[in-house]
């Protein structure tokens, strides 16, 4: 989608630090983390919200939830992490393309 972030990167026209890629999604490090690893799993497909899931995207967000656990290792993660995704604006999503953060590299606290 033109002037989305995130559709930017998965596109290769703004740079990132891709820690994994297939066809479904990429894995990039937040630019501004907010624990030792921070990395965000965008789709490539452009939507927003958990709303807008039909029988497809629950496929591919299942897919990424699997491949997020499989690679967790590789990412530094195996001694766990946390995952979250902020849907809308009281939650301060910021980017209206959905991602999942990918919290650990220490051990979390919880506020
Ligand atoms: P949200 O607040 O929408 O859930 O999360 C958006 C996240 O994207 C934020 O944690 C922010 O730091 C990150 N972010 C925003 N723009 C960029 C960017 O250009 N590159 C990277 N790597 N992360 C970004
Ligand atoms: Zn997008």
């Amino acid at each position: 989608m033109e002037n989305c972030i995130f559709c930017k990167i998965v596109a290769g026209q703004l740079p990132a630090s891709k820690v994994y890629e297939d066809d479904d999604m990429i894995v990039f490090k937040d630019i501004r983390p907010i624990a030792k690893i921070h990395l965000l799993a965008v789709p490539k497909q452009h939507f927003k919200l958990l709303s807008e899931l039909n029988e497809e995207r629950r496929a591919l967000v299942g897919r990424m939830l699997e491949k997020i656990a499989s690679n967790a290792p590789a990412f530094g993660l195996s001694e766990g992490y946390r995952l979250i995704i902020n849907q809308g604006e009281e939650a301060g999503q910021s980017v209206p393309h959905l991602h999942i953060h990918i919290l650990g590299g220490q051990k979390l606290g919880w506020e």
